[in-house]
C-alpha cells in the first residue's frame, strides 16, 4: 500500500488520467503492448508507474522508465518518490554519468541511451517486469531502436513463460508510426487515449514576420504584463544563452522590490527544496555564471537588440529560466507558486513542450523557432541552425495555455509563414545523424542485417552504408561481423572511434591519458570562447590571459604538435589541482573552462576507467587527480592513438597554388583541404597549431558557422 500525502492525494485526483486506472490497468494486463496517449500534463509519467506498482509490477522484478532528456529522468524520479512517500533508493534515476539506484530500486527512470547499453548485457530485461517508453513523439534515436527491440524480446519473454510488458507513452501525434507498422507490431497494439479537459487557446498571430523574434518576444511580454488580466506567461525561445539574456532584460525592467517580501519568499522556497530534495544551497540570481554553454557557439549577444518596450506597471514579475542545462534545484522552481503579487513568467526552450507541464500558465509566447544540429550525410559536417519548427511543435507550445482555463497563444510570426514555411512534423531524430555506434550496438546484438531491422522510421541507406564503410575502417567489422576489437569497441559508452583509442591504450602507461582526452572530447564545449565581463574592455583583457594560458598548456615538442587534446589533457588536470584545494569554480571562471563540463568529465573518467578495470582485470589504472603531463614520447604514441581514431578524418594542408587566379592568399592562410569537400576547411580560431601549421592533421569534427572550421585538431605530419 502506498501511503500518499493528503496535499499529494488532492493533486493527484485532478489528473484526467486518474480516472482511466482501471481501464489502463486491465488493458496492460491482457496485452504484451499497449500505446498510451495523453496531451501534456495529463499524468502519464507521474501516475502509470504508480499504477503499475499498485497492481504489484514491483513485487518480484522492476518498473523501467526511459526518458529521452536526462532533466526529465531526474526530475520525474524525484517527483514520483515524493508522491509515494518512498525514498529514492526505490524511486530511482540512471542517466550517462550519474544516478542513485540501489538493489532496493523498484521504480527506475532512465535515459533511453543507458537501457540500449542494458541490453547489450542482458538482452532479454530479465530484471523488469515493465518498460515504459516515454516521450515516444520526441522520436529520439534511442528511444526509436527500443521500440524496434523490444517488439522482439517481449514475444521471447512470453514464450519463456516470464512475461514482459511495453507501454509505449506519447503525445496525441503520429501515433500510426507506431501502430500501422507491420513490421513492428503485426497486429496493431490497442491504443488508449486519455482525454484532457483542455480549455480553449486563443491563437494570435503577428502580422508581419520580423528576423529579431527575442526582441519582438520581449516586447510582447511587456505589453502582457502591462494589459492583460493575472496569469502565468510562457515564453519558447531556442536555446540557453537566449534564456539567459532575455531573464536578464525582464528582470531589470520588472525588478522585485524589497517590499512585496519577496527576499522571504526566496529564503523559503528554497529551504522547502533543501529539505526535500537535499539538494545544495544555490544563489537564485547568479545566471551569469562562467558557463555559459551554449550548443550552437553562436556568439552574438542578443542584448542591445532586444530594445526597451515601455514598461506601465510597477507589478513585480516573477522571471525563471529553463532549459535542460539548469541545475536541478532551480529547475524544480518553476513548479512552485510565484510569491505574492507576482506574475509568473517563464522563458524556456523546447523542454517545456512536452516533457515538463508547468503549472499556472494563462499566456503563451511562440516565436516558432527552434535549434537543430544538421548533419551533412555525405560530407559529415555538422552545424547548428535556428530554424521554423514544425506544426504539431507550435500546437504543443499553444495547448500549453489552456491547462488551467481558457488561455492566449502569441505567435510571433505570420499565419502565411506558419502555412508556407513550417513542416507539419519534425523528422525524427535517425534520419539526421550518424548512426556508427548504433550500427555497431545492433551488430553487436547479433542484428544482422541493420537495414531490415523493424525501425518505426528507416534511417536511409546512405547513412547505413556511411556507417558501416567507417566502421571497417577502425577495424570493428570485418566482411559485415564484429571483430573481437569492435566488441571491445561497443562496451565503452563513448563514440566508435573514441572506444578505438581506449581499446588501444593499455601500452606505454598511457590508459590514464586518453581516458581522460576521450572524456573530455566527448562532453561539449569545455573551453569557453567568450568571456563574461562587466566591459568590452575586460572581456579582452580576459580572453587575451585564456589564450596565454592554453598556448602555455600546449607546450612544445610532440606534445604541442597533439594539439587541441594536449590543450584539453592539461585543463583538465589544472581543474583537479584547483579542486584539491578547493578552488574549481573560481579556476573555471578565470581560465575559461565550464564548470559543468569539468564535473562531468570526472565522472565520465571514473566510468570509463572502471569499465576498463572489467575488461582488462589486471589494468593497473586509478583515476588520478594529480596525473602528470605526459613525457614527449608519450605525447608522440598519444598522436599514433588519435590518428588510429581518426584515419578517414585527415586534412591536408591547402597549397595556395590551389587557389583560383585572384583569390587574396592570406585569407587562406589557415585553410585546408578535407574529405573531398570542394571548399577549404580551417583551423578554428583557438587552435595553438596556428604556427606550427602542420602539413596534415586530423580533426574530431568540421562544423559550420561563417565558414567551415576543424574541431580538436592533432599534427600528423610533421614527425
Ligand atoms: P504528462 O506525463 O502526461 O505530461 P506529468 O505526469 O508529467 O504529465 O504531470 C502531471 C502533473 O504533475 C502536472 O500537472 C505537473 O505540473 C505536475 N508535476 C510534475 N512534476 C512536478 C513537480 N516536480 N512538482 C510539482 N508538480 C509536478
Ligand atoms: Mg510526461
Amino acid at each position: 500500500p502506498v501511503n500518499r500525502s493528503a496535499v499529494v492525494q488532492k493533486a493527484r485526483l485532478k489528473l484526467p488520467i486518474l480516472a482511466e486506472e482501471q481501464e489502463i490497468m486491465e488493458q496492460i494486463n491482457q496485452n504484451s503492448f499497449v500505446v498510451l496517449a495523453g496531451e501534456t500534463g495529463s499524468g502519464k509519467t507521474t501516475q502509470v508507474p504508480q499504477f503499475l506498482y499498485e497492481a504489484g509490477y514491483a513485487l518480484k522484478k522492476m518498473i523501467g522508465i526511459t526518458e529521452p532528456r536526462r532533466v526529465a529522468a531526474i526530475s520525474m524520479s524525484q517527483r514520483v518518490a515524493h508522491e509515494m512517500n518512498l525514498t529514492t533508493d526505490e524511486v530511482s534515476y540512471l542517466i550517462r554519468f550519474e544516478g542513485n539506484v540501489t538493489d532496493r530500486t523498484k521504480i527506475k527512470f532512465m535515459t533511453d541511451g543507458v537501457l540500449l547499453k542494458e541490453i547489450q548485457g542482458d538482452f532479454l530485461l530479465a530484471k523488469y517486469s515493465v518498460i515504459i517508453l516515454d516521450e515516444a513523439h520526441e522520436r529520439s534515436v534511442y528511444t526509436d531502436i527500443l521500440i524496434g527491440l523490444l517488439s522482439r524480446i517481449v514475444p521471447l519473454r512470453q514464450k519463456r513463460g516470464d512475461p514482459l510488458k511495453l507501454i509505449i507513452m506519447s503525445a496525441t501525434l503520429r501515433l500510426e508510426d507506431f501502430t500501422q507498422n507491420l513490421r513492428l507490431f503485426k497486429v496493431p497494439p490497442p491504443v488508449i487515449k486519455v482525454e484532457t479537459r483542455q480549455f480553449p487557446v486563443t491563437i494570435h498571430f503577428n502580422k508581419r514576420t520580423f528576423d529579431n523574434y527575442l526582441k519582438e518576444a520581449y516586447t510582447k511580454i511587456v505589453k502582457i504584463h502591462n494589459k492583460l488580466p493575472d496569469g502565468g506567461v510562457l515564453v519558447f525561445v531556442t536555446g540557453q544563452r537566449e534564456v539567459k539574456t532575455l531573464v536578464r532584460k525582464l528582470r531589470k525592467a520588472f525588478p522585485l522590490k524589497q517590499s512585496t517580501g519577496i527576499e522571504d519568499h526566496l529564503k523559503k522556497t528554497l529551504r522547502q527544496a533543501k529539505k526535500k530534495k537535499g539538494v545544495t544551497p544555490i544563489d537564485l540570481d547568479d545566471y551569469s555564471v562562467p558557463g555559459d554553454n551554449e550548443e550552437s557557439g553562436d556568439e552574438s549577444d542578443y542584448d542591445s537588440d532586444i530594445g526597451d518596450g515601455v514598461v506601465h506597471t510597477n507589478k513585480p514579475l516573477w522571471v525563471l529560466p529553463l532549459f535542460s542545462q539548469l541545475p536541478s534545484g532551480k529547475q524544480a522552481q518553476v513548479f512552485q507558486p510565484p510569491p505574492e503579487g507576482c506574475r509568473l513568467c517563464i522563458v524556456s526552450t523546447n523542454v517545456a513542450e512536452t516533457s515538463l507541464t508547468i503549472p499556472n500558465i494563462k499566456y503563451v509566447v511562440d516565436t516558432g523557432k527552434t535549434k537543430v544540429k544538421l548533419y551533412d550525410k555525405v560530407t559529415g559536417v555538422t552545424s547548428y541552425m535556428v530554424t521554423w519548427t514544425s506544426k504539431a511543435s507550435a500546437s504543443q507550445r499553444s495547448g500549453r495555455a489552456g491547462r488551467i482555463g481558457p488561455g492566449h497563444c502569441y505567435r510571433l510570426y505570420s499565419s502565411a509563414v506558419y502555412n508556407d514555411a513550417f513542416q507539419e512534423f519534425a523528422v525524427p531524430e535517425i534520419q539526421q545523424k550518424p548512426v556508427d555506434d548504433l550500427y555497431l550496438q545492433m551488430k553487436c546484438m547479433n542484428i544482422d542485417k541493420v537495414q531490415n531491422f523493424p525501425f518505426p522510421t528507416a534511417p536511409d541507406l546512405m547513412q547505413l552504408k556511411t556507417a558501416q564503410s567507417r566502421l571497417e575502417i577502425l577495424g570493428a567489422l570485418k566482411e559485415s561481423r564484429v571483430t573481437q576489437l569492435g566488441r571491445a569497441i561497443a562496451r565503452f559508452p563513448v563514440l566508435p572511434r573514441y572506444g578505438k583509442m581506449l581499446a588501444l591504450s593499455h601500452q606505454q602507461n598511457l590508459l590514464p591519458y586518453t581516458i581522460c582526452i576521450v572524456a573530455a572530447l566527448s562532453v561539449q564545449e569545455v573551453l569557453l570562447e567568450t568571456p563574461i565581463a562587466q566591459s568590452p574592455m575586460e572581456a579582452k583583457t580576459l580572453r587575451q590571459k585564456w589564450v596565454a594560458t592554453r598556448k602555455q598548456w600546449a607546450g612544445v615538442g610532440n606534445s604541442l604538435l597533439l594539439g587541441d587534446p594536449m590543450v584539453l589533457l592539461r585543463a583538465v588536470g589544472a581543474a583537479e589541482y584547483a579542486n584539491a584545494d578547493g578552488k574549481l569554480e573560481s579556476f573555471c571562471t578565470e581560465n575559461g573552462l565550464r564548470h559543468k563540463a569539468v564535473i562531468e568529465i570526472r565522472k565520465l573518467r571514473i566510468q570509463l576507467t572502471n569499465e576498463i578495470k572489467l575488461n582488462v582485470p589486471d589494468a593497473d589504472i586509478i583515476v588520478d587527480p594529480k596525473l602528470p603531463p605526459p613525457t614527449d614520447l608519450q605525447a608522440k604514441l598519444l598522436r599514433q592513438i588519435m590518428l588510429a581514431g581518426m584515419a578517414d578524418q585527415v586534412a591536408r594542408k591547402l597549397d595556395p597554388d590551389e587557389l583560383a587566379e585572384g583569390e587574396d592568399k592570406a585569407k587562406f592562410k589557415y585553410a585546408y583541404r578535407a574529405n573531398n569537400m570542394e571548399d577549404p576547411v580551417f583551423l578554428h580560431q583557438g587552435s595553438v597549431l596556428k604556427k606550427t601549421l602542420p602539413e596534415f592533421c586530423i580533426f574530431q569534427e568540421i562544423y559550420e558557422t561563417n565558414k567551415m572550421y576543424m574541431r580538436g585538431v592533432t599534427a600528423i605530419e610533421p614527425e
